[in-house]
This record gives structure tokens, sequence and C-alpha cells, in this order.
């Protein structure tokens, strides 16, 4: 059994740097340290919280319960052809450094997503994208524990209901715990520049993957906040997606708002409504919207976790209030 701890302070262990407590608190280094404190009859009645790099999630009070860090380790090779790689990776794997060691290794797929923070389990349960390029585009199975019943599971790509930043274990009820995950990865080169400002930055003679992450990277730092500066959790909110007469609708009093087609409605802007209310750049005491991404709320000082909500709320009573559309929180809020 893993060393299990008390009254743990969580302020290093979300990018926010709230500080919030943990009743109980545990890091497990594999399959069966998880499944014996799942297995524990004292444990099992506590509520409990899965804990990765804490880069999506804002604690707003102390948690009573049980919060269960996965921290397992490794990333093997399990399949290979003359074009592709199957690679079994662990769930507490830092997300960046697997995308780094992928570039190493010449396997494209993941490469956009350079330098998102967090692990790479929490990368697969919140379908983490950017750029034009999302996770579930290269994962082929996902393996769990039931936290309940300690079951293993195994779903493929297509049972995990991978949507737009979501995905069936992102649901408040999901009682699987993500352990593994397989990723199929291109060894052809083989690029994604449907971002435009990516693809205009790179000339396409001289498109490498490690072109592309440098790329990314400059991008990312001209744009986002370094979370151990001005610390925060990304994009707060996501991009709502309305009906296409709502959009019709809205355009004839705003012609540029920026949206692009999705599934069968629109996808709009978040960082836009956040924008045209006036947000960007303001403070608000200790918290903040950060001047260069509206969609990113700052901890500028001590703010608690409750600061920061109050300010994501007001935001979103704004949004209501001038463009009839709500907008909800791409961040977890406990
Ligand atoms: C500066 C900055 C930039 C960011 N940029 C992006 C971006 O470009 N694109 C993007 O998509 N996101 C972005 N994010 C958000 C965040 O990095 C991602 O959502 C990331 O995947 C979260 O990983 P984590 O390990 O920190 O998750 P955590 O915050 O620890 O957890 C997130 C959720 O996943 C659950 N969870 C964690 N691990 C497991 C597991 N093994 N099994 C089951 N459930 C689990 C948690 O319970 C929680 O509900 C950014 C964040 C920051 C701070």
């Amino acid at each position: 059994m893993p060393n299990i701890q008390k009254n743990i302070s969580l302020k290093h262990l979300n990018t926010f740097h709230v500080e919030a407590y943990a009743q109980y608190f545990v890091s497990v280094r594999t399959n069966e340290e998880l499944s014996s404190v799942l297995k524990d009859s004292t444990l099992k009645k506590l509520p409990k919280f899965i804990l990765g790099g804490g880069s999506n999630v804002l604690f707003t009070k102390d948690f009573k319960g049980l919060i269960i860090k996965i921290s397992n380790q490794g990333i093997k090779l399990v399949k290979e052809t003359h074009e592709h790689v199957w690679l079994l990776a662990a769930a507490g794997e830092n997300w960046t450094t697997f995308v780094h060691d992928c570039i190493q290794h010449q396997y494209a797929g993941v490469e956009n997503l350079f330098l998102i923070p967090g692990s790479l389990g929490a990368a697969i349960v919140q379908n983490a994208g950017a750029y034009g390029m999302e996770t579930a585009d290269t994962v082929q199975c996902v393996e769990t524990i039931n936290r309940y019943t300690g079951d293993i599971k195994r779903f493929l790509a297509e049972e995990c209901q991978f949507s737009y930043r979501s995905s069936r274990f992102k649901t408040k009820k999901n009682p699987f715990i993500i352990t593994h995950a397989v990723f199929k990865l291109s060894k052809k080169p083989c690029f994604r520049l449907d971002y435009e400002p990516l693809r205009q930055s790179i000339p396409k003679s001289d498109l490498t993957l490690q072109k592309i992450a440098d790329t990314i990277v400059s991008i990312r730092q001209s744009k986002l906040p370094d979370y151990r500066k001005y610390p925060n959790a990304g994009s707060f909110f996501k991009n709502p997606v309305i009906s296409v007469d709502q959009f019709a609708q809205l355009a004839q009093s705003y012609q540029h708002i920026p949206h692009w087609s999705y599934n069968s409605g629109v996808k709009i802007a978040a960082a836009w409504l956040i924008e045209q209310c006036g947000f960007k750049g303001k403070r608000f005491g200790n918290v903040g919207v950060y001047h260069k991404h509206a969609l990113v709320l700052v901890n500028y000082g001590h703010a608690n976790g409750k600061e920061i909500k109050a300010l994501a709320d007001h935001i979103v009573q704004k949004v209501i209030e001038k463009f009839n559309i709500l907008l909800v929180s791409e961040v977890m809020i406990l």
C-alpha cells in the first residue's frame, strides 16, 4: 500500500497555484498500488478525485476525501510496421515529455500538441487539442481501472466518446481511471497544417516535426502566460457552439465575429465574446484576464479559488447579457 498522507497542501499541485488542502492524498506509481488503494475498506468510503498535473482544475475549497495522483511512468513500443508505430504509454507520463519523445523518434501525430501542460492520462480525458490537432486523433485504445469495482477495462478509441475537449472519462459519474493508452503514430512525414499561422510560419521545403514543435513553442509563448510566473489553467472556457439560426441573427449585429462550422452548428470564439465585453487585460484585485488572451484567467497574487470562480461567473453573466450565449468552463471546478 502506498503512503497515504493527511492534510496535504495542493498549492503546488495545481497550475492556478491556489491554496486548498486534501484531507487525504496518495500518489500511485503502479496498477497494483492503485488497486490496493481502491480496495482498502477505510478509503473505500471516501469521495475521491483523480489528479494529473492539476493544469485543468480549480480548487475553490478544501477537498474532503482522497486525492489520487496518477504517477505511473513508462513508454513502450508495442507494434511496428513500415509506416506506423504503436506506443503504449502510462497515464502519469508528462504529456510534453511524451510528445518530445515522439518528435525525437520522428513519429508524427502529436507534434502540434507540444507544450500542453499536464499528464498523458488527462490529455485523453480532456481530448486536449491545439492548432488543428486533438489527442483523439492518435489514441487507439485506453486502459482503465474501475474506481468502484477495481476491474480493468480496455476501451477502443471509438468507445471513448471523444468530442471537443471531452470524452466519456470527463463526465461527472465516470468510474474509469485511465492507467495506460496506446497511440498510433506515423513513421512517414505527415503534417497537420490546418492552423494558418502555423502553415505560414514554416516554408514547405523546411517542414520537419522539430520545426513544427519549435514554431508551436513560439506561438504559445507569444500568446499564453507561463503558469509558473502567472498561474493559470489555459483556456478557462470552451468555445460555445450555437445554432445556425442564432448565428445568423448575431452576425447581423457583429459581422466580424470569428466562427467555424461545427457539426450542425457554428462554433464561436469565446475569447472574442469575452473581449467584446471589455474583460481583456482587466484586473480585479488578485485575479484578472490575461492581456494577450481573453480566455485565460490569471491568479496575479495570492488569489483563492473562490476569487477566480467569482471572476469566471462575472464573465459568464456579462456574455449572457450581451450575446445570450452561455459560456461553459473547460476547467474542472471543485
Ligand atoms: C498554460 C496552459 C496552456 C494550456 N493549453 C492547452 C491547450 O492548448 N489545449 C488543451 O486542450 N488544454 C490546454 N491546457 C489545459 C490542460 O493543460 C489540459 O487540459 C491537460 O490535458 C490537463 O492535464 P492535467 O494532467 O494537468 O489534468 P488535471 O488538471 O490533473 O485533471 C483534469 C481532469 O482529468 C481527470 N483526470 C486526470 N488524470 C486522470 C486519469 N488518469 N484518469 C481519469 N481521469 C483523470 C481529473 O480528475 C480532472 O477531471 C492548458 C493549461 C495551461 C496551464
